[in-house]
């Protein structure tokens, strides 16, 4: 095991941040592993995982069984851990530009298209592309150089997962169950790590339309088979947001399950030699998250559910109602929120104070909404 922190100066006067990186194997391994949580620096379970993962790998790495280079970003935005404002921290948005840390992540299939001189390079062996491309993020990172903290910040957090080979990006919701956001072409190859998380919805999406982290490193590949279809290209590299659950979901025997199962699953790829736990039992089918409903309320009021997570609703149902604080009749009139699909529902709110546009709960049916558009985030 080894641990190295990377230095981050601040854009205000005597601000510092540090990105802890652990690494456990052995770098030269055939196959890179790549972990982080805390992206969205307000949603802790993901560290917590990681904590009870952490010592287990270390185990591994002493009784000699890791067949693969773990590397493990745990506490991966620093930046997000200050944003505490009246005794509440909100570690969602950058506080400088409001920018989602989630989004905005660059687009190399873009960036490498453009470049004829790389381009006139590639060939027929899927092999050689993949040093190609690899090679030309790495000499992008080292001659790029970051201006702000959070360019900085980004810019670790990239050179450390470029080249991995499985990219997991640990996040939570609202209130929820556990979930993954992941894309197509993983699926059915990656179908276990969905069984293993007891995943209740496996939303899949190529581009949501965001730049969302997970998207880049498996997207990268996709868009490069679609620009570029007359070479060669490897599969696209295993990349997935994993949901644990609501950001109050904070349980130390909780978390150390799922650092158990994200084990097995390692161990059910030969990752770690050794026997899974459990056995392997079948999680949810995958649906397109552009069947996911995100159900949303037009004025503001207090929510009163008329479903619990994991229900079960049809078209029509009555998820909320939403009783309007003002008008007429305030705190007594209740307006119904209606079901706008079928299928399980897997996030609601904590707070149950709600304004115009907010997501009161999300339902992953398997018909695609076109109400959905393009742009597939709930932001
Ligand atoms: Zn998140």
């Amino acid at each position: 095991m080894k641990l190295t922190h990377h230095n981050i100066q601040g854009d205000t006067p005597s601000s510092h941040f540090q990105i802890p990186v652990y690494e456990f194997g052995d770098k030269n391994a055939p196959c890179k592993i790549y972990l982080q949580a805390g992206m969205h620096a307000d949603e802790h379970p993901g560290m917590l995982v990681l904590n009870h993962l952490m010592d287990s790998l270390e185990a591994a790495e002493a009784a000699g069984t890791l067949n693969a280079y773990f590397v493990i970003l745990p506490v991966v935005n620093p930046l997000g851990l200050v944003h505490i404002t009246h005794h509440a921290h909100r570690g969602r948005y950058h506080l400088t530009n409001g920018l989602n840390y989630n989004r905005g992540w660059p687009d190399f299939a873009k960036m490498i298209v453009a470049d004829t001189s790389v381009c006139a390079k590639f060939g027929d062996d899927a092999a050689s592309n993949k040093k190609l491309v690899r090679d030309w993020i790495a000499n992008w990172l080292a001659t790029t150089t970051p201006i702000t903290a959070l360019e900085k910040q980004r810019h670790i957090v990239m050179r450390h997962c470029f080249d991995a080979d499985m990219v997991l990006d640990l996040h939570c919701d609202d209130m929820a169950l556990n979930h993954i956001y992941i894309v197509p072409q993983n699926i059915p190859r990656y179908q276990g790590l969905s069984d293993r998380l007891g995943s209740v919805a496996t939303l899949l999406a190529e581009d949501s339309g965001g730049g969302s982290f997970d998207e880049v490193w498996s997207g990268l590949w996709i868009s490069l088979q679609e620009a570029l279809p007359d070479h060669a290209w490897p599969e696209p590299v295993l990349s997935a947001t994993l949901e644990y659950r609501g950001q109050a979901d904070v349980y130390d025997d909780i978390a150390k399950q799922d650092a158990i199962n994200l084990y097995d699953f390692f161990c059910d790829e030969d990752l770690i030699a050794s026997a899974p736990s459990t056995p392997l039992m079948p999680a949810c089918a995958p649906t397109a998250l552009n069947a996911c409903e995100i159900v949303r309320v037009t004025s503001s009021g207090l929510i009163a559910y008329h479903v619990s997570l994991g229900d079960v609703v049809k078209t029509g149902d009555i998820i909320a109602d939403l009783i309007s604080l003002d008008g007429t009749a305030p705190a007594r009139e209740r307006t119904p929120i209606y079901a706008g699909t079928d299928g399980i529902v897997f996030s609601m709110l904590q707070s149950k104070y709600v304004w115009p546009g907010t997501s009161i709960a999300k339902i992953a049916g398997t018909s695609a909404l076109a109400s959905r558009g393009t742009y597939l985030l709930e932001d």
